[in-house]
C-alpha cells in the first residue's frame, strides 16, 4: 500500500545516501540491507542523528563516530555477519546460561554476540569497571558511549606512554577483580582492549566475555593475566600472571 511504498523509498534513499557518505562509503558498500535496515531504525530512534567517520575496521565489526541524542558523540559497532568467524564465536556462547538454543545459524549466533557485548557492558559497568557506556543495540549494530575528543578516538595502551605503569596495573587489576565478582571473565583482554580517556582506563571489546561458569572460564582467565602481565612487564613494572590471577580470585 501506500505507506509501505512510502517507508521503502525513505529507506532506499536513506541506503544512498549512506553509501555515497564519503567517510563510510567503502566499507558500507559491504553491508547488506539488514544492516542499513538497524542503521535506518537507529536513526528513527534517534540514537543516530548522523554519521561520522571509520575508527577501526576490524576482523569481524567496524566502529565509527557518529552525532548521538542531545549532541553527544557516540560510537557505533557494526558486526559484518558474513565476515564473522562465527563457529569462533560459538565457542564463547556455548555454556552461557544467558544464550542457550541458539542453534548454529550464523545470523542468529552474530546477532545473539552483540546482545551479549550489550549485556556484558552493563554488568561491567553495574560492577565498578569504566567501559563505555551501552546505548542502544539493533540486530547486528551496537550504540556505546565514545571514547575520545574531537581530536580523535581514546589511545589504547598499546599506543601510550605509561607515565606510571605502576598505577595503570592496580587499576586493570581491580577492573579484573570485579569483572569477575560480577561473574564475567573478558577474554580478550590485553593493551588492545584498554582505552584512555580522561584521567582514566576504560575496558571495551567485551562481546565475547564469558560468565565464569563457562567450561573455558579458567583458560580464558589465565590467557588475559598472561597478557595484561606481560604487557606490563614490558612497561618497566614486573608482575607475573599468577600474582594477578591470586589478586583476581581473593574475592
Ligand atoms: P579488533 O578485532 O581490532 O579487536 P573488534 O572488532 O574486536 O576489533 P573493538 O575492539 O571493540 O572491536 O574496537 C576496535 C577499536 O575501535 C578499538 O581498538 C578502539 O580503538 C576503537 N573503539 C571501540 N569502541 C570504542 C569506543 N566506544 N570509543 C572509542 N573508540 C572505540
Ligand atoms: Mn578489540
Amino acid at each position: 500500500d501506500k505507506i509501505a511504498r512510502q517507508r521503502d523509498r525513505e529507506f532506499n534513499e536513506f541506503r544512498e545516501r549512506i553509501k555515497n557518505t564519503e567517510q563510510f562509503k567503502v566499507e558500507a558498500s559491504v553491508f547488506d540491507d539488514a544492516t542499513f535496515a538497524a542503521l535506518y531504525k537507529l536513526v528513527q530512534d534517534d540514537y543516530i542523528v548522523a554519521f561520522g567517520g571509520p575508527i577501526s575496521t576490524g576482523k569481524e565489526a567496524n566502529v565509527y563516530t557518529a552525532l548521538g541524542a542531545e549532541d553527544t558523540e557516540v560510537a557505533v559497532k557494526v558486526y559484518r555477519i558474513n565476515a564473522s568467524d562465527f563457529t569462533d564465536m560459538r565457542g564463547y556462547l556455548d555454556g552461557d546460561p544467558r544464550f542457550q538454543g541458539i542453534g548454529s545459524d550464523k545470523k542468529k549466533v552474530v546477532l545473539a554476540w552483540v546482545r551479549k557485548e550489550f549485556a556484558n557492558l552493563n554488568r561491567a559497568r553495574q560492577a565498578g569497571v569504566l567501559v563505555p557506556e551501552p546505548i542502544a543495540v539493533e540486530r547486528n549494530v551496537l550504540v556505546m558511549e565514545y571514547l575520545g575528543t574531537d581530536e580523535g578516538r581514546g589511545k589504547r595502551l598499546s599506543e601510550v606512554n605509561l607515565e606510571n605503569p605502576e598505577t595503570a596495573y592496580e587499576v586493570v587489576r581491580e577492573y579484573m577483580r570485579r569483572l569477575h565478582g560480577a561473574g564475567l571473565v573478558h577474554g580478550d583482554l590485553s593493551e588492545y582492549n584498554l582505552i584512555v580517556h580522561g584521567d582514566e582506563i576504560y575496558v571495551i571489546d567485551l562481546g565475547q566475555a564469558v560468565t565464569v561458569h563457562h567450561p573455558n572460564a579458567e583458560e580464558f582467565l589465565d590467557r588475559d593475566c598472561e597478557n595484561v602481565a606481560a604487557f606490563f612487564g614490558r612497561q618497566g613494572h614486573d608482575v607475573t600472571a599468577d600474582e594477578l590471577k591470586a589478586y583476581i580470585l581473593d574475592q
